[in-house]
C-alpha cells in the first residue's frame, strides 16, 4: 500500500462504479512487454494494464504505520473552494506518497478568472463522469481531494498533484479548466470531444481519464499522474535522444497509435509537448486536444502543428489515420537530432515546401544508423499508402534491436 506501484494498481479501482462493482475480468495479469497485437485488444482491462505497468516500490523500507503515513498532513478546509490543502500546514518529513504544497492557486484563479457560463455552452460543458455512458464513476467534487503541489498550466486552468481523501488513497493529477475561457475560445464542443475520446481509452501509453465532474465555473479531469513530467522538458535538458532511448519512445508511441487506430481515434497532433513520462518513466500520450473520432471518415480540416504535418494536410487533401504515421516518423528524428526535419525557423512556407517535398536531410553532425534512417524513410512518404504500416514498424530492426522482447513475442 505504500508504494507508488501500488496505489497506481489501485487506481484501477476507480472504476468501480456507483453499484460497487469492479468491471468485469479485473484481475491482475502478467504479460510481457512486447504487444504487437495490442491495439487489436481494446476490452484489456485496465486494472491488468496498471498492474503490469505499475511501479516497483520506490521506498522499499518505509513501513508507514496503519493509515498514517498515507494521510495529507492537514485538512484545513479554505473557504473558496471547501478543499482541503496543505498550505500553511507544518512541516512533516515527506511521506512515500507526499503529494507536495499546495500553493493556493485555485483560490487565486477564482478571484481573478470564470464568469458563470450559460445557455447552450453550459450545457455542452456540464461534464460529469457519474453520470456518463455506460460506465458511470461515482460521483466526485473538489471536497474529496487533498490538493497538492502545481504540476503546471494549461490553457484553460491549473493542474494540480492531488490525493482522493477517502481510503484507499488514489493519486492523481487534477486539470482544471475555467468554462468561460473554454467558451471565449470557442471549444466548447471541442473540449467535451477531447474529453468523451480520453474517458474510452485504455493502454499503458495513453493517459488515463479516470472521472470529471464540473462546478458553476470550472470542469475538474481526473488524470492518471504522470510522474516524470513532460517529455518535452527532457527533449530541451539533453538536446537530444539516444537511439536506445529514442526506440523505446517510439515503440510504445507506435503501439499506443495502433491502439487509438484500432478504436478510430486519429491523433493529429503528435509531438513531444504533447507527451507525458510515467512514473517508470514509460511514455504517455496526453493531449487529444486534436483528436478525431472518425470511423471511416476522412477529414478536410487543417490542424495540428506545423513541423508535424504531412503533406496531404499541407496540400489540403482529404486525409486518414496515415498523418499520425507520419508524424511518428518526424517524432524519430525530432528525438534524435534535437529539431523536426522540415523546421524552418525564418520561414513558415519554406517549411511547408520541405514538406511537401519530402525534402529530408540527415544531420551532418550526428551520425544515425542505417536502420533508424531506413525506418524514418518508410513513415516519410508522401504518399500516405506507401508509409510503413504501424504493426511493421513495430516489428521494424532498429525497434527490435533497442527493445527486449520474449522470444515467444516475436
Ligand atoms: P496541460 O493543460 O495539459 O497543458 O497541462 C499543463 C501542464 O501540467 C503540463 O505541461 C504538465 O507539466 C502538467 N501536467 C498535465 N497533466 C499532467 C499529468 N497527468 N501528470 C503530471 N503532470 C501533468
Amino acid at each position: 500500500m505504500a508504494s507508488i506501484g501500488s496505489v497506481t494498481r489501485q487506481i484501477a479501482a476507480l472504476e468501480i462504479t456507483n453499484n460497487g462493482k469492479k468491471p468485469a475480468g479485473a484481475s491482475s495479469s502478467s504479460s510481457s512487454s512486447f504487444r504487437p497485437g495490442h491495439g487489436k485488444q481494446p476490452s484489456q482491462n485496465v486494472s491488468k494494464l496498471l498492474t503490469k505497468f505499475s511501479a516497483p516500490n520506490p521506498f522499499p523500507n518505509t513501513k508507514p504505520a496503519q493509515g498514517s503515513s498515507l494521510r495529507h498532513p492537514t485538512t484545513a478546509t479554505n473557504a473558496t473552494t471547501h478543499a482541503s490543502s496543505s498550505k500553511n500546514s507544518k512541516a512533516q518529513p515527506p511521506g512515500p506518497l507526499d503529494i507536495g504544497t499546495y500553493d493556493g492557486g485555485l483560490e487565486a484563479d477564482e478571484e481573478k478568472r470564470g464568469e458563470r457560463v450559460t445557455g447552450e455552452a453550459a450545457e455542452d460543458l456540464a461534464l460529469d463522469s457519474s453520470v456518463s455512458g455506460k460506465n458511470p464513476t461515482r460521483e466526485w467534487t473538489l471536497h474529496d481531494f487533498d490538493i497538492g503541489r502545481p504540476l503546471g498550466k494549461g490553457k484553460f486552468g491549473r493542474v494540480y498533484m492531488v490525493r482522493t481523501k477517502s481510503e484507499p488513497k488514489y493519486i492523481l493529477a487534477l486539470k482544471t479548466l475555467y468554462k468561460s475561457e473554454i467558451v471565449q475560445s470557442k471549444v466548447e464542443k471541442q473540449i467535451r470531444r477531447e474529453i468523451e475520446i480520453q474517458q474510452n481509452l485504455r493502454h499503458p501509453n495513453v493517459l488515463r481519464l479516470y472521472g470529471y465532474f464540473h462546478d458553476e465555473k470550472r470542469i475538474f479531469l481526473m488524470l492518471e499522474f504522470a510522474g516524470k513530467g513532460e517529455l518535452y522538458k527532457q527533449l530541451s535538458k539533453y538536446g537530444s535522444f539516444s537511439e536506445r532511448r529514442s526506440s523505446r519512445y517510439i515503440y510504445q508511441m507506435a503501439d499506443a497509435l495502433i491502439y487509438l487506430h484500432g478504436k478510430h481515434v486519429i491523433h493529429r497532433d503528435i509531438k513531444p509537448e504533447n507527451l507525458l513520462l510515467g512514473i517508470n518513466g514509460e511514455l504517455k500520450i496526453g493531449d487529444f486536444g486534436w483528436s478525431v473520432h472518425a470511423p471511416g471518415n476522412r477529414r478536410m480540416t487543417l490542424c495540428g502543428t506545423l513541423d508535424y504535418l504531412p503533406p496531404e494536410m499541407v496540400e489540403g487533401k482529404a486525409h486518414n489515420e496515415r498523418v499520425d504515421y507520419w508524424a511518428l516518423g518526424v517524432l524519430t528524428y525530432e528525438f534524435l537530432v534535437g529539431a523536426p526535419p522540415f523546421e524552418d525557423r525564418d520561414s513558415v512556407n519554406n517549411t511547408y515546401r520541405r514538406i511537401a517535398k519530402v525534402d529530408l536531410k540527415w544531420p551532418k553532425d550526428r551520425e544515425l544508423s542505417p536502420e533508424v534512417k531506413d525506418l524514418i524513410t518508410k513513415l516519410l512518404r508522401h504518399d500516405p499508402q506507401a508509409r510503413i504500416p504501424l504493426t511493421d514498424a513495430i516489428r521494424h530492426p532498429w525497434i527490435l534491436k533497442h527493445n527486449k522482447f520474449r522470444e515467444s513475442d516475436a
